[in-house]
C-alpha cells in the first residue's frame, strides 16, 4: 500500500491526522502533493503575502518530509475543476492506490474534494477524509434540536460540554519514517505569476519549529495576561498565531494543548488569559461551524437575509481613502496602515476599521472583506467572513446596528497616549496631547498640516446608517 497525501491548509508534519494515517496504513513508501491553483487563488482573494508565507512552508515542510522519506511533488492548475485529473493521473504515475487528506469545508473547497473523491474511487482507489483542521468537526456541535447555533455563547458553552465528553487536544504522533522509495522530491517555486505585492518574511518567518516557538514563547509569557492586554494594539498582546493557524503550520489542538498545560489542564477554569485564549480558538471554531450550518455566506450572501435589502454605498473615492489610511480618523488609519506594511492588523482594530468602513462610510462590507482578504497574510474565509459580519451588523451575534464604534473613544480607550497612531502616521509626530485621536477636530490642526481632514462626520453618519438599518429591520 502507497498512500498520497494531499496537504491544503495543513502544511506540517506533527499533528498531521492525514499524514499520520497514511504512514501507519503504508508498507510501500508514501508520496506527498501540494497543488497550486493561481486562478482560484486569484477568485478567492489570497494576496502575495499569503501565498509568500504559503510557499516558504511548503518548502520548510518538503524538508521535513525528505527527512521521513515522503517526497513531496507540486502539481500545477489554473483552478480547483482541474485538480481531480491532476491528482488521478499522479497517483497512477506513482502507484498510490489511496488518498488521505484532512477536510476543508469552504463550499468550493468541497465541491473540488467531492471530484476528487468521485475520481479516485472510480478508479478503484480508497479515499480517506479526516477531520483535523479543528478541534472539535464544525457539525459535531449542535443545538439540543440538532440545528446549528447562530450565537456564540451557547455555542461556546456547548463546545466545552462537547469536549468535555469526548477530549480533542491530544496531538496525533508525528511519523518517524516509512520505506524509502524511488520518487525525486519537487522544487518548491519561490512565487507564483500574479502574485505580487508585500511579503514579510521578517515578520511572519517560516517553519513548524518556529511556529512551535512562537507559541511556546506566548503561552509561557503573555498568555496570562492575555484577559488585560489583548486589546490595546501598541502592546504586544496577543499571541499573533493566526498566519500559522490559518496556512495549518500549526493545528488548533497544539494551541489548546499548549494553553491546556500552562493552566494545569483546566478549560474554563483557572487563569483568565488562558481562558479568554481558549475562547478565541472558539470563535474561530464557531465561525466555521456557520459557514457549514450556513454555506449562503461562502456566496456573497449576509447571514442575516433581511439585511439583503439594504443599499450599500458604492463610493470608490472613500473606500480608496480608507484603503490607504487617509480618512482622517487616525486610529482608522493607523490600522489599514499596518496592514499594508505587515500582512496583519491586530483584531480590536479590525473591528474598529471594518465598522467604520460599513457604518461611517456606509460601503459594501463586501468590499471591505475583499480588501482584508486580498491584504491579509492570514486570510481565512470564515473568520474574515465572520468578523465582517460582525462589525456590519449582517451576521450571526453581530455587533447590534445601533451600536456604532465611534473611532475617536475606541482610540482614547485604546490607545490612550496614541503610541500606535504615531508609529504607523509620521504626519502626526508633532501632535500633542488628547489631539492625537483626532487631530482636526476644531478645523485646521496646524500641527499636522498634511494630514487628511475628517472624511465624514461621525455623528451625522452614525444617525443616518442606524436610519438604514431601522428601515429594512423594523424597530
Ligand atoms: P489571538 O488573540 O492570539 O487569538 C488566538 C487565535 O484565535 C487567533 O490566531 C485566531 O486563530 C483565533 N481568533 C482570535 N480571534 C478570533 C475571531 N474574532 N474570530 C475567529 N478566530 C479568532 N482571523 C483570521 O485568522 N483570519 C482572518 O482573515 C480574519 N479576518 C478578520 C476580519 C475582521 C473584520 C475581524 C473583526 C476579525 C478577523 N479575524 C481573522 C479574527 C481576529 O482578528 C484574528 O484572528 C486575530 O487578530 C489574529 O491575531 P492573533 O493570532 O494574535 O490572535
Amino acid at each position: 500500500m502507497r498512500p498520497l497525501v494531499w496537504f491544503r491548509s495543513d502544511l506540517r508534519t506533527r499533528d498531521n491526522t492525514a499524514l499520520h494515517e497514511a504512514c501507519r496504513m503504508a508498507d510501500d513508501g508514501v508520496v506527498g502533493v501540494f497543488t497550486i491553483c493561481p486562478e482560484q487563488w486569484k477568485e478567492h482573494d489570497w494576496g502575495a503575502v499569503k501565498v509568500d508565507f504559503i510557499l516558504r512552508n511548503l518548502a520548510e515542510l518538503s524538508r521535513s518530509l525528505r527527512r521521513i522519506n515522503v517526497p513531496l511533488l507540486i502539481v500545477e492548475t489554473p483552478k480547483f475543476d482541474g485538480v481531480a485529473e491532476e491528482l488521478l493521473e499522479l497517483a497512477d504515475r506513482h502507484s498510490c492506490q489511496a488518498l488521505s487528506f484532512n477536510r476543508e469545508y469552504e463550499v468550493n473547497e468541497q465541491r473540488r474534494d467531492e471530484e476528487v473523491m468521485a475520481a479516485f474511487l472510480g478508479s478503484g482507489k480508497s479515499v480517506h477524509a479526516w477531520s483535523d483542521r479543528f478541534i472539535l468537526p464544525p457539525d459535531s456541535v449542535r443545538t439540543s434540536s440538532g440545528d446549528f447555533f447562530k450565537v456564540f455563547s451557547p455555542y461556546r458553552r456547548a463546545w466545552l460540554a462537547r469536549y468535555k465528553e469526548v477530549g480533542g487536544a491530544e496531538p496525533v504522533p508525528t511519523p518517524s519514517g516509512v520505506k524509502k522509495i524511488d520518487v525525486k522530491a519537487d522544487k518548491v517555486p519561490k512565487s507564483v505569476d500574479g502574485f505580487d505585492g508585500l511579503t514579510r518574511p521578517d515578520l511572519w518567518k517560516e517553519g513548524e519549529k518556529h511556529a512551535q516557538s512562537r507559541l511556546d514563547a506566548f503561552v509561557e509569557g503573555r498568555l496570562e495576561e492575555y484577559d488585560e492586554k489583548r486589546d490595546y494594539p501598541s502592546v504586544n498582546g496577543t499571541s499573533t498565531m493566526s498566519p500559522y493557524l490559518t496556512s495549518g503550520v500549526v493545528s488548533a489542538r497544539q494551541c489548546l494543548a499548549a494553553a491546556l498545560e500552562a493552566n494545569n489542564g483546566r478549560i474554563d477554569s483557572g487563569s483568565k488569559g488562558a481562558v479568554t485564549w481558549i475562547s478565541e480558538l472558539i470563535w474561530r471554531e464557531f465561525y466555521n461551524h456557520v459557514l457549514v450550518g450556513f454555506p449562503r455566506v461562502c456566496k456573497n450572501r449576509p447571514f442575516d437575509l433581511d439585511t439583503e435589502k439594504i443599499s450599500w454605498s458604492k463610493a470608490e473615492k472613500r473606500f480608496e481613502c480608507w484603503k490607504e489610511g487617509k480618512t482622517g480618523y487616525p486610529i482608522v488609519d493607523a490600522a489599514m496602515r499596518q496592514l499594508a506594511k505587515t500582512g496583519w492588523m491586530h483584531n480590536r482594530l479590525r473591528m474598529v476599521s471594518a465598522m467604520f468602513l460599513t457604518k461611517n462610510l456606509f460601503i459594501d462590507w463586501r468590499w471591505g472583506e475583499r480588501h482584508f482578504m486580498q491584504s491579509l497574510v492570514d486570510g481565512d474565509f470564515a473568520s474574515n467572513n465572520g468578523g465582517w459580519q460582525w462589525s456590519a451588523s449582517t451576521g450571526t451575534d453581530a455587533a447590534p446596528y445601533f451600536r456604532v464604534f465611534n473611532p475617536v473613544s475606541q482610540s482614547e480607550k485604546f490607545d490612550a497616549d496614541g503610541d500606535f497612531v504615531r508609529k504607523y502616521i509620521p504626519e502626526l509626530e508633532k501632535v500633542k496631547g488628547k489631539a492625537i485621536h483626532f487631530p482636526h477636530a476644531d478645523g485646521d490642526n496646524e500641527d499636522c498640516p498634511d494630514y487628511p481632514k475628517p472624511l465624514v462626520d461621525h455623528k451625522r453618519t452614525r444617525q443616518e446608517a442606524i436610519d438604514k438599518f431601522k428601515a429594512v429591520k423594523g424597530k
